[in-house]
């Protein structure tokens, strides 16, 4: 399945979410919940500061998809994401039976520029999504909006690294 305008227009809300949650002194990432036909649901973005590591947009919305949609609905349903999906959000959007994910930047493209910025490890895998929920649509990287994230993801580091001027 190729990406659409309308696939395009949804990931650029997540990346505009990512920049809200940074500027809310957030990480970066945004996602959105739109039907078969791509009307939007629901939205969020990340809400880690206050401590709880699990506030993920993507395990959010899977709670709300399953608290709302019929199973049909679930299955129909796309979720787009700035950031692939970690193994805890994969886990949770397999479980509530979600349909297909296009997210712009991978999970391996993030931790590959952390690396080379020298962060430390994160205390959980960067798995595909594919190894942890392998019966779900997966597409991405979404090549117009890496530059974007990319340097997102570089102001987040700097600001953690407690770099002036970001
Ligand atoms: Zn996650």
């Amino acid at each position: 399945m190729a990406v659409s305008g309308t696939d395009l227009g949804h990931l650029r809300r997540c990346v505009e979410l990512a920049h809200e949650a940074y500027e809310k002194g957030e990480e970066p990432f945004g996602s959105v919940l739109a039907t078969a036909d791509g009307t939007k649901l629901a939205e969020d973005h990340n809400r880690t500061s206050g401590g709880d590591e699990t506030r993920h947009p993507e395990f959010e919305l899977a709670r709300w998809a399953a608290a709302n949609m019929t199973p049909q609905d679930r299955a129909g349903a796309t979720v787009y994401t700035s950031g692939e999906h970690c193994p805890m959000c994969s886990a949770a959007h397999g479980w509530v039976g979600l349909g297909r994910i296009v997210y712009v930047v991978s999970a391996a493209q993030l931790t590959g520029w952390r690396d080379g910025w020298g962060a430390p490890s994160a205390p959980v895998r960067p798995l595909p999504i594919e190894e942890v929920a392998p019966l779900v649509t997966v597409e991405g990287p979404i090549p117009e909006f890496e530059d974007a994230m990319k340097a997102l993801h570089r102001r987040q580091f700097d600001r953690v690294a407690g770099v002036t001027g970001s």
